[in-house]
């Protein structure tokens, strides 16, 4: 039995009566609790269709938790927690805000397609109406002054407060209507007309006048299959956005001690200050190694023609054991193996050019017994990745070095 759509001829309608034609238990039903499919002889509940979500609300004592099209039926599913009996009288109550919020997403929609149709010939391709945000592919790409011009334009019609209005047409006389894009449906067509922006074919719920809309903003845009992807708000949704935004942005203020307006400049000063703090760090740690290599050298370990270093050198990063490893080794005749003391530990190997030892055999030789990747010359060679104790890697590293 087909369901007259009530939602066709008024959106603003959310409340109906109704008797019910079935109940169904739903076989499809994925989680835990029972779920039954009820059709109407009548409903104002909207079926997800033409990328518009479905209504929720109650019917009778039952949540509607989903509402689906059965278009070969040309049936309204309603997707309830509890079983009601066919024949019964029910009283259908749709959520306000719910459907309200899509009534102006989906108009907004509508005025946005049309003026960059009509304003620079880009055609929308797919419209999806989201739960935070929606968004429309337009054919082509566009430049930033055409979203600019387009959004402004489109905000002109909001403010206009144009009527919305519906009729129904066979489809040989919508045929010679001037669409803004060709039906996918054939038989009895409903039209949308926003005057003087939009005539669409369209099964969704939308404002009575454009200023319902309220406002229409851009959020973002993106390359998409050769075309751009426009992620837009409107009414209630950018009034949201503009909160969650002002409010990170005094956050982000007040941390920085600067208006929202200094804020990109005030991060690159501090980017450029962590910087030359970095590199001035950098030339400590190079002065410190010389130092540190003084006492190191001192506590070298003697095999049959050079000495060795083999440590754990705690605090020091992969640039930090570089510098202290090259200091280390500009004394003639010695060698080193310096670790990091975290886990997975970095090692530096490096050695004078008199000591007839390669470096990067050295570290691979760790690698092979403790993981990791590295390698470098036969002079200096370093890795990453060790698995080890610090013991187990001092004593492999010495046992290589010492031969
Ligand atoms: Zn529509």
């Amino acid at each position: 039995m087909s369901t007259r759509r009530l939602y066709y001829t008024d959106a603003s309608c959310l409340k109906f009566e109704a008797t019910v034609a079935s109940c169904q238990p739903l076989a499809d039903a994925d989680g835990t609790a029972p779920r039954f499919a009820v059709t109407l002889d009548q409903t104002a509940f909207y079926p997800t269709s033409g990328g518009q979500p479905f209504d929720t609300g109650r019917l009778g004592p039952a949540a509607v938790c989903d509402v689906r099209d059965d278009e070969d039926a040309d049936a309204v599913l309603h997707v309830t927690d509890q079983p009601i009996t066919a024949g019964t009288r029910v009283r259908g109550v749709i959520d306000e805000a719910r459907r309200f919020d899509h009534r102006q997403q989906h108009t907004g929609q509508h005025i946005l397609s049309a003026v960059f149709d009509a304003r620079y010939g880009v055609r929308t391709e797919s419209f999806h109406l989201g739960t935070e945000s929606s968004s429309i592919d337009l054919a082509r790409a566009v430049t930033p002054d055409e979203l600019t011009g387009a959004v402004a334009e489109a905000n002109r019609v909001v403010w206009d407060d144009r009527p919305v209005t519906v009729r129904f047409v066979e489809a040989d006389e919508a045929a010679r209507l001037p669409l803004r894009k060709a039906p996918a449906r054939t038989g009895r067509l409903r039209l949308i007309e926003i005057a003087d922006c939009d005539l669409s074919a369209c099964g969704g719920t939308h404002v009575d006048r454009t200023g319902g809309v309220g406002i229409i903003a851009a959020s973002h845009a993106e390359r998409f299959r050769g075309g751009t992807r426009v992620t837009f708000l409107c009414g209630s949704r950018v009034l949201r956005q503009f909160a969650l935004w002002r409010d990170a942005l005094a956050a982000t203020g007040r941390v920085l001690s600067v208006s929202p307006e200094e804020l990109a400049p005030a991060i690159e000063r501090l980017q450029h200050e962590q910087r030359q703090m970095q590199k001035q760090m950098r030339g400590l740690q190079e002065q410190l190694a010389v130092f540190e290599a003084e006492a190191l050298a001192a506590s070298a370990e003697r095999a049959p023609g050079h000495a060795v270093v083999v440590r754990v050198m705690p605090g020091l990063d992969a640039v930090a054991l570089k510098a202290q490893a090259a200091a280390l080794v500009a004394r003639e005749g010695l060698a080193a193996a310096l670790f990091s003391s975290d886990t997975p530990a970095l090692v530096v190997v490096a050695r004078h050019p008199s000591v007839p030892v390669d470096a990067g055999a050295v570290v691979k030789a760790l690698h092979a017994a403790f993981g990791g990747k590295g390698g470098g010359r036969p002079d200096l060679a370093q890795g990453g990745g060790l698995t080890a104790a610090p013991d187990a890697l001092v004593a492999a590293a010495r046992a290589l070095l010492l031969g």
